[in-house]
């Protein structure tokens, strides 16, 4: 499988380079330059098999050439092993036809752990295996970077920093990262927000003097190997419910577009998926695009579900990819014109995205609300996230097709929001009971590439 940049100047890679790179060259974000179907009957035999098997069989068409049979069954092995939930991915039915996709069991407790804990085992495999070593830098809102030192700490080939906005993430989001102990991996709290700490690191891939310095690699949600672990639970959750003889949709709570760009691809590989819904909060740059208002950016308002809270949403750019028949040169001029604010999408583009995908926004009222009333009709405690994703997915229920919300954090770790719609403190699961125990251990660090560069070139292993 070969991968190419959605701005049409990088070079063509294979998965495990496009996996390495994160980043294309040209700013760009890799996409697979084909898309590998599923026949209906392929997807009907996934009923009734373990994720892993799953996971395989979903996955294996993008990354062949990169890993034999045995070694990629390997990494979905290990990468799973660690979630407290034997289904990994278990649905639960909220009300006739609307349900809620678990997928906080992993070890972080959000959704993020699927991609992350995998990237983990096949960055393992793949660097190992060639005796090099690499330096990941992401940036986070909150989950991805715990994620990410999850799934990395105590790695050989491995040096892992990662920038969060100080003081725009959870406790539990921060304790996550600031508690392990392993000296290869670093929690850096950047004055700024998020979408400062995704532009620094944007700027730290196209310093390529500095990129190859230290052998950057990414693990941000741009990640061609996240979105791929994505796809799989969009297949097990769909066949569970009668795919492909049925066709369901999703709603997603969504922020830099990874996860339900995931959901699209999985529909392009021939899942019957009948609506992808854009569930945004109060940060609505998707729902004012999706309902035809343009790509503008507006100021990032903090919010109670903070790992949506984003304005430029990176994952979108594939999306715009396809929409503009892949043409990187439209796609190019669109980002240059979102550099000083924001674009107008064709007419063309917009009919092939609205084809696709649905939207709506939940305010922070709503989102609290929600919360109240999903515990009160169905005994379910759900995050802020989720809830965005719930309250959405109720207003676009179509008779006939089931509705599948997903639930991307535990409310364990959003658990002022919860407590405050709710009057209950969700307790975080026993086996994670000791994290407000652990000593800290982070650096604050000024929205300054210099700074940045230089902490990272004195911290690295060599
Ligand atoms: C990251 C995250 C999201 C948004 O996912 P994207 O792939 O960025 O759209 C939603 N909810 C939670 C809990 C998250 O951590």
């Amino acid at each position: 499988m070969k991968y190419i940049s959605t701005r049409g100047a990088a070079p063509v890679l294979n998965f495990e380079e496009a996996m390495l790179t994160g980043l294309a060259r040209d700013g760009g974000l890799y996409v697979p330059e084909e898309i590998p179907a599923l026949l209906p009957a392929e997807i009907a035999q996934l009923e009734g098999l373990g994720y892993e098997e799953i996971a395989f069989r979903v996955m294996y068409p993008f990354v062949g050439g990169t890993f034999s049979v045995d070694e990629f069954r390997g990494c979905i092995e290990r990468a799973y092993t660690s979630f407290g939930h034997a289904a990994r991915a278990p649905l639960v039915q909220l009300d006739q036809g609307h349900f809620l996709l678990e997928l906080f069991h992993g070890p972080t407790l959000a959704f993020k752990d699927f991609a992350m804990q995998l990237i983990g085992q096949m960055f393992q495999t793949a660097l190992g295996r060639a005796n090099e070593r690499v330096t990941i830098v992401g940036a986070t809102s909150g989950d991805t970077g715990s994620a990410a030192i999850e799934a990395f700490r105590g790695l050989d080939n491995v040096d892992v920093f990662i920038l969060y906005p100080h003081g725009r993430v959870s406790e539990v989001q921060r304790r996550q990262m600031t508690t392990p102990s392993e000296n290869n991996v670093h929690a850096l709290a950047i004055d700024g927000d998020f979408d400062d700490c995704q532009a620094r690191l944007k700027d730290m891939f196209n310093d390529f003097d500095f990129r190859d310095g230290v052998r950057l690699a990414g693990v941000n949600s741009i990640n061609w190997g996240r979105v791929l672990a994505q796809i799989v639970y969009y297949f097990s959750s769909a066949v569970s419910l009668g795919a492909p003889h049925r066709g369901v949709s999703f709603s997603v709570p969504t922020g830099n577009f990874g996860d339900i760009f995931a959901g699209y691809i999985a529909k392009r590989m021939g899942l019957p998926i009948e609506r992808l819904v854009v569930a945004t909060n109060q940060n609505d740059i998707l729902d004012r695009c999706l309902k035809g208002q343009g790509y503008r950016k507006g100021e990032t308002r903090p919010s109670i579900s903070p790992s949506m809270d984003i304005q430029v949403s990176s994952n979108f750019e594939r999306a715009l990819f396809d929409a503009y028949d892949r043409d990187g040169n439209a796609v190019s001029q669109l980002m240059d014109e979102l550099k000083s604010g924001g674009f107008d999408v064709s007419q063309g583009a917009m009919q092939v995205l609205q084809s696709h995908f649905s939207s709506g926004r939940a305010s922070e009222e709503e989102t609290s609300a929600t919360i109240g009333a999903t515990l009160r009709a169905s005994a379910e405690l759900v995050c802020p996230h989720t809830a965005v994703g719930i309250k959405v997915a109720d207003e676009q229920r179509e008779a006939g097709t089931p509705m599948i919300t997903l639930a991307t954090a535990h409310p364990a770790k959003f658990p002022d929001a919860v407590e405050a719609a709710t009057g209950i403190r969700p307790p975080l699961p026993p086996r994670m009971a000791d994290l407000y125990d652990k000593p800290e251990r982070v650096t604050r660090l000024p929205n300054d590439l210099g700074a940045l560069t230089q902490h990272i070139r004195d911290n690295i292993r060599t």
